[in-house]
C-alpha cells in the first residue's frame, strides 16, 4: 500500500489560537467542547477545566471560555449580568457569520442560514439572527417552506465547515427562487482541505484501490465533510480519531492511501498515525 499525506492538513489558526489560550488558564468553565476533539478536551479536563452546555452552570464570577465555533448574543449578556471573565475564542470566520446576520437585519433583509441545525456553530448564528430581528428564510438545507419570501432578496450565509459545493448548489437552488445576497461562506481553512482531498483523488488510486484516510474525530464536522468529499470522489473514506481506532481499520485492498486530518486534530496524532502506518503496525 503506498502512504501519501495530503497537503494542507492539521490544526487550523482559529482551533489552535482557541486551544493556546485555553491552555493558560486553570479550572476555567468551557462552554461546550472547546473543538470537537477528545484528545485536545482530555488534556484541558486535566488543567481542570470543566465543559458546561449551559450558561446556568458556570458560577458567578468564574472564567467562561467561549468555544471557537461562537456562542448566542444570550451567552454574552448572561456572562455580563453574572460577573464573569469571558475568554472568547469564537474564530474570526465564525464571528464573520454572526456579523453578517446583524448586517442583513439592520438592512431588513431575511436570512437564509446553510448548515447543521443541531451543530453549535449553527445554533449561535440563528440566535444572532433572532436576537437582531431579522427574518429567517430557513436553516438547514433547501428546500425551505419560505412561500413569503418569494421573489424578494434574501441574505445567504452558511455553516464554516461544509462542503463547499454542496454549499454552491444549495446557493443556486436559492437563486431560482430568490435574489440572492452571499455573505458568510465555508472558511477558507475548509475550502483548502476539501481542494486537497480532491486534488489527491484525482490522482487515482488503479484497480479501485483509492483509499482516503481523516484522522479526526466524529464529532468534527471538518473532518467528516472531508470523508464525504473523498467519497463522492470515489475513494473509500476511513476516519480515526485515535491509535485504537486506527488499529481496528481494514486497509485490504487499498493500492494508494492518503492521509488528511482535520482542523482540529493534534499534529502529534498526525505524526503518530503516519508512523504506524508506514511501520505497517495495523
Ligand atoms: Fe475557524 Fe475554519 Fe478553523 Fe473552524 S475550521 S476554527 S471556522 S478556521
Amino acid at each position: 500500500m503506498k502512504i501519501e499525506t495530503i497537503e494542507p492538513h492539521g490544526l487550523c489558526a482559529g482551533v489552535n489560537a482557541a486551544i493556546a489560550k485555553a491552555l493558560g488558564l486553570r479550572n476555567a468553565y468551557c462552554l461546550h467542547e472547546l473543538v470537537h476533539n477528545e484528545m485536545v478536551v482530555g488534556e484541558l479536563k486535566a488543567l481542570g477545566h470543566i465543559f458546561v452546555d449551559r450558561m446556568e452552570d458556570v458560577p458567578d464570577g468564574a472564567t467562561v471560555v467561549f468555544s471557537a465555533h461562537g456562542v448566542p448574543p444570550a451567552a454574552r449578556r448572561y456572562a455580563a449580568a453574572h460577573g464573569m471573565t469571558v475568554v472568547d475564542t469564537t474564530c474570526p470566520f465564525v464571528a464573520k457569520a454572526h456579523r453578517a446576520v446583524r448586517d442583513f437585519a439592520g438592512r431588513g433583509v431575511p436570512v437564509a442560514i446553510l448548515g447543521d441545525p443541531r451543530h453549535v456553530e449553527v445554533e449561535g448564528v440563528v440566535a444572532e439572527a433572532v436576537d437582531a430581528g431579522c427574518e429567517i428564510v430557513g436553516v438547514g438545507a433547501p428546500p425551505f417552506d419560505a412561500a413569503k419570501f418569494s421573489g424578494r432578496r434574501i441574505g445567504v450565509v452558511s455553516q464554516t465547515t461544509m462542503d463547499a459545493d454542496e454549499v454552491r448548489r444549495q446557493t443556486a437552488e436559492l437563486a431560482k427562487s430568490f435574489d440572492v445576497e452571499t455573505a458568510a461562506d465555508v472558511c477558507l481553512v475548509t475550502k483548502e482541505r476539501q481542494d486537497a482531498v480532491r486534488a489527491f483523488c484525482g490522482g487515482g488510486g488503479g484497480d479501485g484501490g483509492l483509499a482516503v484516510l481523516v484522522l479526526g474525530s466524529r464529532t468534527s464536522s471538518n473532518s467528516r465533510r472531508l470523508a464525504e468529499v473523498a467519497a463522492k470522489c470515489g475513494a473509500r473514506a476511513f476516519m480515526a480519531g485515535s491509535v485504537d481506532e486506527l488499529r481496528a481499520l481494514d486497509f485490504s485492498g487499498v493500492a494508494r492511501l492518503g492521509v488528511t486530518s482535520g482542523a482540529s486534530t493534534p499534529e502529534r496524532f498526525f505524526e503518530e498515525a503516519m508512523r504506524i502506518l508506514r511501520a505497517n503496525l495495523i
